[in-house]
């Protein structure tokens, strides 16, 4: 694990080593300074040579001025290093996340994925910074200290050392139980960021059944398992902070005993006492850094373990190696006995043969959850087909690198998702260079030019969070006015108007006509009016295709479309004004 942390280093190698070298310089000094003083207080002090000692202490101030320029160095660009380090990471998992396929969102909630961007990294910065740096200084200062107080006085350097075991009990008691805490706190942060993204997210329906004292019930939970982990951190926190100050307190009591014992026999000068004691003070402040230990370091370890966890996530689709770019694509789509489930042992689909001819307009049709959704999820890739395999113009869409593929394929999902911008950014996100023009033929297309025409910020009305502030049907039009401007060789609109009423859904079904020109168009629709003048219509029932054939074909056959038919035609009749 170390090793793959500190790969993270390597773009910053010179600003690691400034600061690595300018920190141990500073430790140096440090080391230096308690000696400075012995000799101080043993050899100037006696000679009472005002002009020496002036000068000695301007010396030692300009060390101290050279020491503080080396803390800016360390203090600034050790963070600029750490936050690197964090940023990249941070990075990374965004990256990563991307490439995970829909199966792998299907399972998560998308609170605890925020936190492992947001929180889980929160501390690699400072232990990127701080921890090669305290380590390295901690062990140099130690053994330079230990060094120089057995130099001064080495019976007192011993009494000294005692505290160490003391040091290594609170380490390793403590620090790896506090590395689990916090990896179980970051789980804990992930579920009720879950929570409160999904309340939020969710509120219209909170809402609408008065739930809001359930959820609250719910959130409680969340928090008080929260808090317990908190707690258990505090308590860890508490003894192992609480034993090591003991322990170097009772330590330099023995040292402060044993020095005026050697002192009055005549063993230690007065200088080479306060020069021991300081001395004291520089070996114990790497060992009062235990804070550090039993706190930030374990917070970086978790969250490290967290984001590596996350990037060994392997996408269940990914580009094969010799994966190619799609050349442009004319729309002959084959199926050839695909199977299909979202899980083992529920097939959705089970050897689907269907043969698209390019340009063709081809009609689904059928029961809900019969499959219509999943078969053309499949075009796209986003899920793998488990047996046989589709190819589009000849090419099997697994040799074909899947931005390249999905270039060049127009969605109008069932669920429209629209972000939080404006109309213009909506539409524009189906193709980010387009121009003003361009925009506003694909929102006329799309019938969405009345309803800009009439806000007064036109395009650039904000449409809040997913679209609230849009109608179902509007939503539907600025997807659909989305896939005009994209302008792809194969389209599939899920239901695209469903959402539409009669007139507006008919003006739509003008341009939708238009727009499938050229270009092969697969159409999810309820309403067989949107679909009878389809080129084909495809019936999905269960586990795969039951009937395809022309409108009047169909209709010819006992099969589900007639049915469908039929009720529709009911539907019709049973709406009409009876008299
Ligand atoms: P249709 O579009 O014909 O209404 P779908 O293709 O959406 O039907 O769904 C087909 C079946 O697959 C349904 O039984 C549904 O419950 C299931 N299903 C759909 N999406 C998922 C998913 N992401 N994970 C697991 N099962 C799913
Ligand atoms: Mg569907």
């Amino acid at each position: 694990m170390l090793k793959d942390f500190f790969a993270y280093y390597r773009p910053y190698r010179t600003l690691f080593l400034v600061d690595f070298g300018c920190a141990v310089l500073s430790g140096l000094l440090e080391l230096g300074f308690p000696m400075a003083v012995k000799a101080f207080v043993d050899v100037l002090l006696p000679r009472q040579d005002f002009g020496m000692i002036i000068l000695a202490a301007l010396g030692l101030a300009l060390l101290y001025v050279a020491n503080a320029g080396l803390m800016v160095v360390v203090t600034y660009w050790g963070h600029v290093l750490g936050i690197n380090i964090e940023t990249t990471m941070r990075e990374r998992a965004f990256a990563h996340l991307q490439k995970l396929s829909f199966r792998f969102f299907d399972g998560q909630k998308t609170g605890h994925l925020v936190a492992r961007v947001t929180k889980d990294l929160e501390e690699i910065g400072e232990v990127a910074h701080h921890g090669p740096e305290d380590v390295f200084i901690a062990v140099m200062t130690l053994l330079g200290a230990f060094v120089l107080m057995a130099y001064v006085h080495a019976p007192l350097a011993l009494a000294t050392a005692a505290i160490l075991p003391v040091i290594a009990f609170v380490t390793i008691r403590y620090g790896g139980r506090m590395t689990r805490n916090w990896q179980a706190q970051y789980g804990r942060v992930g579920a009720f960021n879950a929570r409160i993204e999904e309340n939020v997210g969710g509120i219209r329906v909170v809402k609408a059944f008065a739930n809001e004292p359930h959820e609250r019930a719910l959130f409680a939970t969340d928090n008080a398992k929260y808090r317990a982990a908190k707690l258990e951190a505090y308590r860890l926190m508490a003894a192992a902070l609480s034993i090591n100050y003991l322990g170097l307190r009772l330590v330099q009591i023995v040292v402060l005993l044993g020095g005026a014992y050697f002192v009055v026999r005549g063993d230690l000068t007065a200088g080479g006492f306060v020069g021991f004691l300081l001395l004291v003070g520089v070996f114990y402040r790497p060992l009062e850094k235990i804070g550090a230990v039993v706190e930030t370091y374990p917070k970086g370890i978790a969250g490290f373990r967290r984001y590596r966890e996350l990037l060994a996530t392997e996408p269940d689709i990914a580009d094969s190696p010799n994966a190619i770019p799609a050349p442009p694509l004319k729309g002959d789509i084959r199926f050839e006995g695909v199977g299909f489930g979202y899980s083992a042992d529920r097939p959705v689909l089970r050897h689907v043969d269907l043969d698209i001819r390019a340009g063709e307009t081809v009609a689904f049709v059928g029961p809900s959850g019969a499959g219509k959704t999943t078969l053309l999820s499949l075009i796209p890739r986003f899920y793998e087909a488990q047996s046989g395999r589709i190819t589009i113009d000849g090419h099997d869409i697994r040799d074909l690198t899947q931005g390249s593929l999905r270039a060049q394929i127009g969605i109008v999902q069932q669920d429209v998702f629209l972000f939080a911008g404006t109309i213009r950014e909506n539409i524009a996100y189906g193709r980010l260079d387009a121009s003003e023009a361009e925009i506003l033929e694909a929102a006329a297309r799309a019938r969405l030019d009345g309803l800009v025409a009439s806000l007064p910020e036109g395009l650039d009305t904000v449409i809040g969070e997913r679209g609230v502030k849009l109608s179902g049907g509007q939503k539907q039009r600025l997807a659909i006015a989305r896939a005009f401007l994209k302008n792809p060789p194969i389209l599939i609109l899920d239901e695209a108007t469903s959402a539409l009423d009669t007139q507006t859904e008919r003006e739509i079904q003008a341009s939708l006509a238009e727009l499938a020109q050229g270009r092969t168009t697969l159409v999810i629709a309820h309403r067989l009016a949107t679909i009878r003048h389809a080129d084909r219509i495809v019936v999905v029932a269960e586990h795969g295709i039951a009937e395809q054939g022309r409108h009047e074909v169909l209709l010819g056959q006992d099969g589900y479309y007639r049915r469908l038919h039929a009720a529709q035609v009911g539907d019709v009749w049973e709406s009409s004004p009876r008299t």
